[in-house]
């Protein structure tokens, strides 16, 4: 027997229409690259993502187009999001910051009727255009005044072509399973793979993250999405401050810039932030430099790679900021668990803390985690053993989008996340490694995670990271490549006795080495791959 209830699809038109009704007068502010602050309320950006939908109509985009952007953090990538997606149409959102080769793979994968793109990505799209032949046509996303000076088929200007739509634009009805947004994974290996998310999926994503035991948004919050619009729709912060109504403050071109960034969180009130670890270390190196502080935030969400305790403690102890430790990824919308407190852990002090706070926390309602060993057999959450990191659950991705054969992370329901971990009994999540980063000495596990936490944690070190390098005799031992300002014999060996005692003795690494930066892939993570290629040649001192 079928529940009596309205059969309402779950789409995001009903976020934008709840947000037009309730929050009309809550700001939308950006840093662009024509405006240093600019500020208009949920209601102008909505009326203009109408005029969008309008525009996509007007230009012949077919009834599912992939709509693709180029472009950081703003209102008019906002204005897109919805103006797009609740046409009926797919937001294609590009990472500006992959290889030529990848850009073009991608577009015509993807098969995107048109680019929308920041200014400052001109050049790049000028430079593969000839490659997209399907393409049929480039809006830059600025006025007509700062229109680059650049050849690309069908070029036209967004402020031009919305100042001729109307913001009269009845959103259509359609089956909440309908595609919404599509992005790719870096692909590290092979060509990038597409995650094509749905309304559905998004929506109840979308709940889940206001939870309190998520990032817990509310009206009265402002958040500042410094994860890249480009990278897994900014984390679903756009959606999530739009149904709460909570004040959104873009960095735009200026993510990298801790002065602006501080400048962002103190002058507009914001009171959460959402990026990477190593977005927030030029912040916490200019913070300490400058002596200003981050009120009023008073918490960040961090995650895409773990976040090393010494910047948990840092946050917590200098600027009275709780790291919500998040762990996710493309295929899961992305967020599959964040470190919140429960009854019990809620009064752990000291070392217990410390252990406790580095994990990546408890799963959201609507993911469902299990670990396997090599031969499928599900291991105890116990926090002692360990495995491949399997979920499942109405956000995450079933197949990729247009893959050649069926993905081989897809086992019996389940998807392979490519990540190990053990589970404890109160269901906190903890990530030994990615599988394919995981340093196997002889035929036992280490995880480089941790030997970093612990590196991070001298003050001397700006960054570090450890990769596994082959040994005769060890089959694989841990080199510690950090960055430092005092390079040298004397920071090496402190850096060694500070693993004593902290992890297990045959733990330590055999050898450090400085660097004077860390490979990074195109999400701002460390590219353990890059790393490991550039340290080829080298040779242990005792091998
Ligand atoms: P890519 O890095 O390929 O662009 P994602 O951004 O989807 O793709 O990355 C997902 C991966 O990032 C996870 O599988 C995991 O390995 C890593 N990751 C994400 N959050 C954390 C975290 N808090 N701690 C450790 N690893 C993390």
């Amino acid at each position: 027997m079928l529940g009596l209830m309205m059969d309402t699809p779950l789409l995001l038109k009903h976020i934008a229409r709840h947000a037009e009704r309730n929050h009309a007068t809550r700001e939308v502010v950006s840093v662009t690259a024509d405006h240093p602050r600019h500020r208009y309320t949920f209601a102008d950006s909505l009326a203009r993502a109408r005029r969008v939908s309008n525009l996509l109509d007007r230009l012949g985009a077919t009834a599912d187009a992939r709509i693709a952007t180029l472009a950081w953090n703003d209102f008019r990538h906002l204005e897109l999001y919805y103006g797009v997606s609740c046409s009926g149409r797919i937001l294609h959102t590009i990472n500006p910051r992959l290889f030529a080769e990848q850009l073009v793979y991608i577009i015509n994968h993807a098969d995107d009727e048109w680019i929308f793109f920041d200014v400052a990505f001109a050049p790049l799209l000028a430079a593969v255009a000839a490659q997209c032949p399907r393409v049929k046509g480039y809006v830059a996303m600025t006025g007509a005044a700062h229109m680059p000076d650049v050849e690309l088929p069908n070029l036209q200007c967004y402020e031009t072509l919305l100042a001729g739509e109307s913001d009269d634009c009845e959103w259509p009805d359609f089956d909440e399973r309908t595609a919404s947004s599509l992005c790719y994974t870096s692909g590290t290996t092979g060509h990038p793979k597409g995650v094509l998310y749905s309304h559905r999926n998004t929506v109840l994503h979308t709940y889940a993250m206001t939870m309190p035991d998520a990032a817990s948004l509310s009206a009265l919050d402002a958040v500042l999405p410094i994860v890249p619009m480009f990278h897994v729709n900014a984390w679903g912060y756009p959606y999530a401050a739009m149904m709460v109504g909570a004040k959104l403050v873009f960095p735009g071109p200026s993510l990298s810039q801790p002065e602006t960034l501080v400048d962002l969180i103190t002058e507009e009130g914001v009171t959460i932030a959402g990026g990477v670890p190593t977005v927030w270390l030029p912040v916490l190196d200019y913070l300490r430099r400058s002596g200003r502080n981050l009120k009023p935030l008073n918490r960040t969400v961090i995650g895409g790679s773990a976040c090393p305790l010494s910047m948990i403690e840092e946050f917590r102890d200098s600027y009275d900021v709780t790291v919500l430790h998040g762990w996710g990824m493309t295929e899961m919308s992305p967020v599959g668990t964040v470190n919140r407190p429960n009854a019990r852990t809620a009064g752990l002090e000291g070392e217990a803390l410390r252990a406790h706070v580095v994990k990546q926390g408890r799963p959201l309602p609507g993911v469902e985690l299990r670990i396997v060993d090599e031969d499928g057999v599900e291991q105890p959450w116990d926090g002692a053993s360990f495995g491949a990191l399997q979920v499942r659950g109405p956000w995450i991705c079933s197949d990729y989008y247009e893959l050649d054969e069926p993905s081989a992370a897809h086992v019996d329901g389940w998807f392979d996340t490519g990540d190990v971990a053990m589970i404890d009994a109160d269901g906190y999540v903890k990530i030994t490694d990615r599988t394919k980063d995981v340093i196997k000495s002889g035929g036992e596990w280490i995880s480089s995670i941790d030997l970093e936490n612990v590196a991070m944690s001298h003050p001397a070190v700006r960054e570090a990271a450890v990769v596994g390098m082959p040994h005769p005799k060890w089959q694989e031992r841990p080199l510690l490549v950090v960055v430092t300002d005092t390079p040298g014999d004397a920071l090496a060996a402190e850096l060694l006795e500070g693993f004593e005692g902290q992890v297990a003795k045959w733990w330590i690494p055999n050898d450090v080495v400085f660097v004077d930066e860390l490979p990074h892939t195109a999400t701002g993570k460390v590219s353990k791959l890059n790393l490991r290629k550039r340290f080829e040649d080298y040779r242990f001192p005792d091998a």
